[in-house]
Parts: structure tokens; sequence; C-alpha cells
């Protein structure tokens, strides 16, 4: 699976769950997916049928299994959730599907990770809830069509471009999740601080939301790192609590992390700001390439540190500024 460096231990996801937005109206950010959404799920219900199939794309932890929960809560159905790399055989899908109540929304993370027989096997689902199973062997092996109730397929995809396009044109809407604006994620933390009973100021709430890799799971992570280092200081969660938990956690002023530190010191000391190829990028910080390509890149560039060239990934100016150090003259 992609390793989300951000992802945390079971208790961090625990803790997730519980800051989970579960309306649309609830859902910061967004704006354009939202009202799409909305549109979606309203109009299927005026007509009385299910809604569309959503592919969600997006670097991790803008909210895509929040959405697929949300969907799931508007149009009053039950969620299912799987994911591509629990879909190894085209006999697991069919389990999931065949099992389907009428309307029931079914989330797969990480679609584009499912294997190859199971992808055609969902492309019939999709379009017309159908499945053909084999029974059988060899020469006598005969296909037994099955019908399945209507559902609502939401795929999560932290690489729409790795998705084949027979897939990638079945669903009826697809949603470019970006990173969130500093303003939006003031009011995740907020939101989230109200929540969990911290009293934060709003230079603190500021300070969180613009160090947090425009990304709501870091805001929230910050936001429970900063509740305990207060608790342990017996201090208010005040603008130096805030401070000295970033500091702490390796948070740097624009919100780079180790990981994202590492790739930008690499590609700035050991590649004279580059081009270097992914592959070779990767293996010198020793993180796998589509880690590096899904979850540290998308920040880098939105971030203005790294332009993708076709030659490869260079250091831009703003770079080599952020950290310090003289450009060489090429
Ligand atoms: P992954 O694909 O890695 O699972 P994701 O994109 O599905 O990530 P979520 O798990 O939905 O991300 O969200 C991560 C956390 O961020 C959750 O705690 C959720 O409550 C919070 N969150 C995400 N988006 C929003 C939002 N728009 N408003 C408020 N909170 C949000």
């Amino acid at each position: 699976a992609v390793t989300d460096p951000h992802a945390g231990s079971a208790a961090e996801i625990a803790f997730e769950g519980a800051l989970r937005p579960s309306t649309l109206d609830e859902f910061v950010g967004q704006s354009k997916v939202r009202g799409q959404l909305k549109l979606l799920l309203t109009a299927a219900t005026l007509q009385g049928r299910t809604p569309d199939h959503i592919l969600l794309a997006g670097p991790p932890g803008l909210g895509k299994t929040t959405l697929s929960m949300i969907v799931a809560e508007e149009t009053g159905k039950p969620l299912r959730m799987s994911s591509g790399p629990a879909i190894q055989h085209s006999g697991d899908l069919a389990a999931v599907l065949s099992s389907l109540t009428p309307g029931e929304v079914l989330f797969i993370d990480e679609i584009h990770r499912m294997a190859r027989s199971a992808e055609e096997m969902l492309y019939l689902a999709m379009e017309d809830f159908r499945i053909d199973i084999m029974v059988g062997k060899g020469a006598g092996a005969t296909s037994v069509p099955l019908e399945l109730s209507p559902f609502t397929l939401v795929g999560a995809t932290t690489r729409s471009g790795l998705l084949p396009n027979p897939l990638r044109d079945r669903f009826g809407f697809t949603a470019h999740l970006e990173f969130y604006a500093t303003e939006e994620l003031e009011q995740v933390v907020a939101r989230a601080a109200a929540l969990l009973g911290v009293d934060l100021a709003s230079d603190g709430v500021h300070e969180i939301a613009s160090r947090s890799r425009g990304t709501p799971r870091i805001a929230n992570r910050l936001l429970r790192r900063v509740r305990d280092f207060a608790l342990v200081h017996s201090e208010r969660a005040d603008i130096s609590a805030v401070r000295g938990a970033l500091e702490l956690y390796d948070v740097d002023e624009r919100g780079l992390d180790r990981l994202d530190r590492a790739v930008m010191e690499t590609l700035l000391t050991r590649f004279a700001g580059g081009p270097v190829g992914l592959g070779t990028l990767s293996m010198s910080v020793g993180e796998e390439p589509e880690t590096v390509e899904s979850v540290v890149e998308p920040f880098l560039v939105r971030a203005g540190l790294i332009a993708r060239t076709p030659r490869g990934r260079i250091a831009t100016a703003e770079a080599w500024r952020h950290f310090g150090m003289a450009q060489p003259s090429s």
C-alpha cells in the first residue's frame, strides 16, 4: 500500500474517526467538490435512483474516506468499506458485490491497486449491476450471469493516472481534491479543538493551520500533539505550546516535515538542485517512489519548492532560499 508517513497509530486513527464531519455542510473547504456532490446526490434523490459512481482523487488525508461516509449518510444508505489491496481475485470482489443491499454505498480505497481480473468484473457491475460468474473449469466452464442490487461505488485513489481508462470512464463524476488553504484549515482546527475541549486562541489555531501541509489529517494530528504538550507542561494550549509541540514534532515554519526536508535536502545537496529522476531521488532518501510521488511531491510542488520537468525534478529558486543555500550558477 502507499505508505502514508502521516497515517499514525491505531489510537490516532480512532481519534481521527471522532473528528470526521458527517454531513456535506459540516465538511470544510473543497467548495467546488462539495457543490458538485450536492447536486449529484440531490438529483438522484429527486429521481428516486442511486447516485452515479464517484471517483475521489488526491493526496492522502484530504478527506476521501470522510466524503464516502458523507455520501452514505446523505443518501441514508449503509456503507461498505473495502480497498484495492484487499481485492486480489475477482472472487473477492464477487463476494462483496453480491452481498450489497439496494442503494448501498461501496467504498473502495486505493482502487488503483485492485487485481486486473477484478477490474474487469467491476466494469460490468458498474454499468449494468450484473456480474458473470464462471462455473466449472476448462472446456466445460460456463458463465452464469448474476443480477446485483443497484449500488453507488465511491472509489478513492492517490493516483488517478494509474486507473485504466475503461474504469475511469465508468465513474459519473470525478472529484479532484486539492490541498486546503490555511483559512480552511483554521476552520478544521477550530472545529476539532471545540470537539476536544481544547481552549486554543486564534493565533494558535492559525499557527497549526499554516503548518499542516494543507492537509486536515495533519492539522488534527498537530492539534493532538499541542494538547499533549500543554498537558505535560501544565500550560495553557497557547501559541508557545503550539510552537513547542511543532518544534518537537520536527515541523518547520512552512509545514515541511522530516521526509519533505529529506527529499529537498537530497535534491539540493546531492544533486545540486537537479534535474533528477523520481526513482533516484526516492532511493536516496530510502522511500518507495510511490510514496514520494503521491505523498511528498504534490505538497512540495504546491509549496513552490520543486518543479517537475521532462528531464526530472528540479529545485526552484524559492527552495534554495528556504533552505538558506546559494543556488549554483549554471
Ligand atoms: P486516506 O486516503 O489516506 O485515507 P483520506 O483522504 O481518506 O485519506 P480522511 O481519512 O477522510 O482522509 O480524513 C483524515 C482526517 O481529516 C479525518 O480525521 C477527518 O475528520 C479530517 N478531515 C478531512 N477532511 C476534512 C474536512 N473537509 N473538514 C473537516 N475535517 C476533515
